[in-house]
């Protein structure tokens, strides 16, 4: 059937699917991208179960960008994929399609599994992972295993109050870190300022080209980053933080305000590593390839 036990990871974007044909032995198999359907499930569905039945896989994981129900069957909460996804049983959909035994793990979760097992973080125990895209998402690892629990919220950091009244969040509160230093949230303030930048990725750029608007949003935002990670860190008693995602490298900018934060508060929290992810934009579906080796098929709450 498979290939050296290969798995299939697949990573639901809102703009691509990317997947990988990983084995723990031989490693990645292959790997590619195509464009995420926008007309809604069935379409997305159709994409991913092509990928999953073309028989080269014995199992597969998918990452979706969006919480999932207890039993990590369903979507329960997807915000940014046209359509409704809420209750959509996804699991059971492409198992019926393939024939083939499918994970669920969210975006985040994913990215931290494989930093941890393959990345950056290899070899950590305790460990805090920010995903810095449109919006900002996280994963946290405590003694070597990244945590999930109910409500698959465990490490969403960017829904932290860092602005009390600040700008209003797609969660539905006001002045979440993603609301203030999220791609979506940088492009707007830069453009209130009187910027032209249509995309994170050109905020980014401008400010390396010493754009003093995008510069000072970038260093506003890391501000704010900080304070939210200095209070995860000491909180959660990690030993470093791994930051990626593909607007990761406006971390540059925003990593002056995390340092002295973390060094203000080096008394309680020790030396903290702070750290570039290394996978890359293939991350998540690789960490879905791996959540899918898990062996228990419905883990219950406690881990990925
Ligand atoms: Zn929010």
């Amino acid at each position: 059937m498979d290939e050296e036990g290969a798995v299939l990871g697949v990573d639901v974007g809102g703009t691509q699917i990317k997947w990988v044909l990983w084995s723990p032995g031989a490693g990645v198999l292959g790997h590619g991208e195509l464009r995420t359907p926008r007309s809604g499930p069935p379409a997305v569905l159709a994409a991913v179960a092509e990928l999953i039945g073309d028989g080269k896989a014995g199992a597969a994981g998918v990452a979706v960008p969006g919480h999932l129900t207890d039993d990590l069957r369903a979507v329960r909460l997807l915000p940014n994929l046209p359509g409704p996804w809420e209750g959509l049983p996804f699991a059971a959909e492409l198992e019926s399609r393939t024939g083939v035994r499918v994970r669920l793990v969210n975006d985040a979760r994913a990215f931290a599994l494989a930093e941890l097992t393959l990345g950056a973080a290899r070899g950590r125990q305790d460990v805090l992972f920010v995903t810095m895209g449109t919006g900002i998402g996280g994963a946290l690892a405590l003694g070597g295993r990244v945590l999930r629990a109910g409500g698959d919220r465990v490490g969403e950091l960017g829904h932290m109050i860092c602005r009390p009244g600040g700008p209003a969040c797609g969660c539905g509160s006001r002045g979440c870190l993603e609301a203030v230093a999220g791609g979506s949230a940088l492009v707007t303030a830069v453009r209130a300022g009187g910027g032209r930048a249509r995309t994170p990725e050109e905020v980014v750029r401008e400010a390396g080209r010493s754009g003093g608007l995008e510069r000072s949003v970038l260093e506003t935002a890391g501000s704010a980053l900080a304070l939210v990670l200095g209070n995860v860190v000491a909180y959660s008693g990690v030993s470093a933080v791994v930051v990626g995602g593909g607007v990761a490298p406006a971390f540059a900018f925003m990593r002056p305000a995390v340092e002295a934060e973390l060094a203000a508060r080096v008394r309680l929290v020790g030396r903290v590593d702070l750290r570039l992810a290394e996978l890359g934009s293939g991350a998540g579906a690789l960490g879905a390839a791996l959540a899918a080796t898990t062996r228990a098929p419905h883990p219950t709450n406690g881990e990925i």
